[in-house]
């Protein structure tokens, strides 16, 4: 499929935008960086839900300088909760990088956003577009869809000849306006968000592209965007152990590589055990335990996988300092919250401890 002239869209679209924008934190200052850091936040995460760790996260790092330098622990614990922590890592490698090679500034051209880490295509266009004024798209799912259903282009979205057709449709239709190129990137985003919505059916009739729009003139609007069906995510049921002494609970560092790499979490294992099973193996391990009490199962969603989790507070009568070859820490549960950062994977388990009293169990 060629090229489509998606020029009419423009005025009737920044027009729109301007009366219906939402207010929001990372619009009242777009730098440069507060444009970086929102875009990095929002990728996965809700807008509403990212509001809270945008403000708090800045305040923190005000600035690139700052960000290059924070410590690890602190960047862990400030991205606590928004999952993907890759992102958070390559944050902080592409702050040092823009301090060595741009004297702190973020540079001013897509090709060499392009080259920081965790900068991808649409975080280019997004900063390039939106910081700086230059016409390139951000072309990310809901612009995807606007544009598949704009021109009633039925090619699964979901391959990268789709993407770039559509980028390219949009790179030669921006303009040059320093202004326009800023809005015209938002407003399809906000579109996409408010009004060409994915679930329940597109708002059409409140739509500022409905006259031009090809989809809905031939009763499309379901069936595009086309994407091609997820796989299914493959199952791991987990056991986890909250190894408690006296106040504090055992926590471990996961390993430099794969899920969750570099993060704190509570002792587990892949399987479920059931009790009997779960006493043998910690004291396998090492680990002697006055009392184990069933904990509540919990699940937790990632992208391609599924932990199933059973979950146990073990009572321990000491506190090894290592378990399966690995060094533990003991924590106080305020300790837990202040300063450790555990993924959301772990959140069931943290509101179990804050529920738990050994005295009580
Ligand atoms: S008219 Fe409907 S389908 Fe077309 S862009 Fe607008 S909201 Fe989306």
């Amino acid at each position: 499929m060629q090229q489509i002239d998606l020029s009419p869209i423009i005025e009737p679209l920044l027009a729109w935008y301007e009366q219906n924008h939402r207010p929001l934190p990372w619009r009242d200052s777009p730098t440069p960086y507060h444009v970086w850091l929102s875009e990095i936040m929002l990728q996965q995460t809700r807008i509403e839900a990212v509001i809270p760790y945008y403000e708090r996260f800045l305040s923190a790092c005000p600035t690139v300088e700052a960000l290059a330098c924070v410590d690890d622990e602190q960047l862990m614990k400030l991205w606590e909760g928004l999952g993907y922590y890759s992102r958070a890592r390559n944050l902080k490698k592409a702050a040092q990088r823009i301090m060595e090679q741009h004297k702190g500034e973020l540079p001013a051209s897509y090709e060499a956003l392009l080259a920081l880490p965790g900068i991808g295509p649409y975080t280019a266009g997004a900063i390039s577009s939106i910081a700086f004024g230059l016409p390139e798209p951000a072309v990310d799912g809901n612009v995807l869809r606007v544009v598949t259903r704009l021109t009633a282009d039925e090619s699964d979205i979901m391959k990268d000849t789709t993407k770039r057709r559509v980028t390219a449709s949009l790179r030669a239709m921006y303009p040059q306006a320093m202004n326009k190129a800023a809005n015209l990137t938002q407003a399809l985003m906000e579109l996409g968000e408010q009004v060409c919505i994915p679930n329940g059916g597109p708002h059409c009739e409140s739509c500022p592209l409905g006259a031009t729009c090809m989809a809905r003139a031939r009763n499309l609007t379901d069936r595009i965007p086309v994407r091609t069906p997820k796989k299914e995510r493959a199952i791991q049921p987990r056991t986890i152990f909250l190894l408690m002494h006296g106040d504090k609970v055992a926590l471990r560092k996961r390993g430099d590589k794969g899920l969750l790499s570099g993060l704190w979490e509570f002792i587990g294992r892949e399987g479920w055990c059931e009790l009997p099973e779960a006493q043998a193996w910690l004291k396998e391990q090492g680990a002697h335990s006055s009392r184990l009490i069933a904990a509540p199962d919990a699940t937790h969603i990632f992208t391609h996988i599924e932990w199933r989790m059973k979950g146990y507070f073990v009572l321990c009568d000491d506190a090894p300092s290592e378990l399966l070859g690995q060094t533990l820490v003991w924590v106080t549960r305020k300790e837990l919250h202040d300063m450790y950062a555990l993924p959301t994977a772990f959140r069931a388990y943290v509101r179990a401890l804050d529920d738990f009293s050994p005295r009580e169990a």
